[in-house]
C-alpha cells in the first residue's frame, strides 16, 4: 500500500512536471487552456449534454495506462505487457455491470456514436431498416440521419412526437409494422418525459425487431433508479460516459437478460456479436487510460454524493420548468420528467438569436427544434436546457429562479433583426454578464473544478 501511495505522489509530480512544460514550451496552446479554465469557471452551463469531470476521472484520464497497447479483452490479448490493464478493464466491466444490473459490459467504445455504430455493424447488414426517433423530434444523429452512416448505409425510418411533443407510441407501432425494421432505436438527444422502454419492446417483440436503447442523456437517472432502466428491456443498451456519468468521454455497451440469447436470424448470442463488432471488426486498442477513468467514474456514480446529485438535476429541471410557466414560457411535453427542459420561444426570438445573445451575456444554452418546427436546425424556435452543470454547483430552489429570471430578462432586452442577427445594448449586456458570475460564484463548481 505504501508504495502503491509513492507511486501515485510520482505521477502527480509527472503531471506537474507536464503542465510547466506546457506553460514554457508551448505557450500558445497553454494559454488557450488557461482562457479555458477562465470560461469555465465564469459561465453558467445550462447545457444538457455535459457536465464536469469528478478530479478521479480527470486525474485517471492522464495517467500513465495512457503508455500501453492493449488489443482484445481481459486474458485475450494481442499484445503483452497487459497485466495491470487487465485489472482495470476487469474492473471497470465489472462496476458497469453492477452500476446498470446488466449481464454484459463493454467498456472499449470510444465514445456513444461509435458504440451505436458498433452495435449497428453488429447486428444488422447494410441496407437493413432502422426505426429510430427522427432529429427533428429529439433524436440523435446516429439514429438514423441522412447525413450520416446510419442514415447512409442502412434504411432508416424517423418516428416523431405528438404535438404535445410526447413519443407517438402509436406511430411508433404502424411504422414498425409497415416497415419491419431489423432493429428500433429508443432514447434520445432532446427529449424531456420518460422513454417507455417496455412499450418499445412490445412493439419490437410483435415485428420481429431488436430493441436498441441510447441513454447516453440519462445515464444517471437510470442508475440512481429515477428512470426506469432499459437494461432487461432492450436487448442492447449504449450510453456515452460523460454527459450524465461525469466520466471521460467514452462508451459504454450493456446487455441485460437477453445478453446470452442467439441474436435472431444470425449464428451468434448478443454477447459475441457485440463484443467481436469492438475488435476486430471496428475498432483497434482500447484507450487503456480512459477505460480507467470509466471504472473510476462507475465507482463515483455509486456513491451517495452521486446519488444526491441526481436528486439535485430532478429537483432543478422541475424548478426551472415551472419558472419559465411563471414568466409565460410554453414548456414542450408540459413539464419535464428527466434532466431537460425544452423552451418554446416567442414567435420573433429564434433559438439561434436566443443562444448567440445569452452566450454574450456568460449562459450557454443549445438552440434546439421543437415540435412542428418552422425554421432551420440553424435557426430554431426552440431551447433546449439541462440541469447537469446546475446539480453539480449544488444549486437550489432559489437558484434556478434567479437564472430563469436572468434568462428571460435577457431574451426580453434583445432585438432581434432576422434569423440570427440581434441588438443586445452594450451596457445591459455587460450588466446581465456581471449578474451571471456573480451566480457562478454563488453556486460555485467547488467539488469538480479549482
Ligand atoms: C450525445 C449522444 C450521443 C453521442 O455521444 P458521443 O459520445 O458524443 O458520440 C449518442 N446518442 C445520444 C442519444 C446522445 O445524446
Amino acid at each position: 500500500m505504501a508504495t502503491y501511495t509513492k507511486l501515485i505522489g510520482n505521477q502527480s509530480e509527472l503531471l506537474q512536471r507536464g503542465l510547466k512544460d506546457l506553460e514554457e514550451k508551448d505557450h500558445e496552446l497553454a494559454s488557450i487552456l488557461d482562457e479555458e479554465v477562465r470560461r469555465q469557471h465564469r459561465t453558467l452551463s445550462l447545457v444538457a449534454s455535459s457536465c464536469s469531470v469528478t478530479p478521479r476521472t480527470l486525474a485517471t484520464a492522464s495517467s500513465v495506462l495512457a503508455n500501453i497497447t492493449a488489443e482484445g479483452l481481459p486474458g485475450k490479448r494481442y499484445h503483452a505487457g497487459c497485466v495491470n490493464v487487465d485489472l482495470v478493464e476487469t474492473l471497470a466491466i465489472q462496476r458497469a455491470l453492477k452500476l446498470f444490473n446488466a449481464q454484459y459490459a463493454g467498456v472499449q467504445s470510444h465514445s456513444a456514436s461509435n458504440a451505436n455504430y458498433q452495435v449497428l455493424s453488429a447486428l444488422l447488414k447494410p441496407g437493413d431498416t432502422i426505426l429510430g426517433m427522427a432529429l427533428d423530434y429529439g433524436g440523435h444523429l446516429t439514429h438514423g440521419s441522412a447525413v450520416t452512416f446510419s442514415g447512409t448505409y442502412y434504411r432508416a425510418v424517423g418516428y416523431g412526437t405528438t404535438p404535445e411533443g410526447i413519443i407517438d407510441y402509436d406511430q411508433v407501432y404502424e411504422l414498425a409494422r409497415m416497415h419491419r425494421p431489423r432493429i428500433i432505436i429508443c432514447g434520445a438527444t432532446a427529449y424531456s418525459r420518460v422513454v417507455e422502454f417496455a412499450r418499445f419492446r412490445e412493439i419490437a417483440d410483435e415485428v420481429g425487431a431488436i430493441l436498441l436503447a441510447d441513454i447516453s442523456h440519462i445515464a444517471g437517472l437510470v442508475a440512481t433508479n429515477r428512470h426506469p432502466s432499459p437494461i432487461n428491456a432492450a436487448h442492447v443498451t449504449t450510453m456515452c460516459t460523460h454527459k450524465q456519468l461525469a466520466g471521460p468521454r467514452g462508451g459504454l455497451i450493456l446487455s441485460g437478460r437477453d445478453a446470452d440469447q442467439q441474436v435472431p436470424g444470425m449464428d451468434t448470442t448478443f454477447r459475441r456479436a457485440l463484443q467481436q463488432a469492438i475488435f476486430p471488426w471496428m475498432q483497434g486498442a482500447p484507450a487503456v487510460n480512459i477505460v480507467a477513468a470509466k471504472a473510476a467514474a462507475f465507482n463515483y456514480a455509486m456513491s451517495p454524493e452521486f446519488d444526491a446529485s441526481m436528486g439535485r438535476i430532478r429537483m432543478a429541471a422541475d424548478a426551472v420548468a415551472a419558472a419559465f410557466q411563471e414568466k409565460g414560457y410554453d414548456v414542450v411535453g408540459g413539464r419535464t420528467e428527466n434532466h431537460t427542459v425544452l423552451i418554446r420561444l416567442t414567435d420573433s426570438m429564434t433559438g439561434a438569436i436566443a443562444e448567440a445573445a445569452l452566450e454574450q451575456c456568460s449562459i450557454i444554452v443549445n438552440k434546439n427544434r421543437i415540435p412542428g418546427e418552422t425554421r432551420s436546425s440553424f435557426v430554431t424556435s426552440g431551447l433546449r436546457i439541462g440541469t447537469g452543470s446546475l446539480a453539480q454547483r449544488h444549486i437550489d430552489q432559489q437558484g434556478c429562479h434567479q437564472i430563469v429570471d436572468l434568462v428571460c430578462r435577457i431574451l426580453d432586452s434583445v432585438h432581434p433583426l432576422g434569423d440570427k442577427e440581434f441588438e443586445l445594448d452594450p451596457v445591459l449586456q455587460e450588466h446581465f454578464r456581471s449578474e451571471a458570475e456573480k451566480l457562478c460564484g454563488i453556486y460555485p463548481l467547488a467539488d469538480y473544478t479549482w
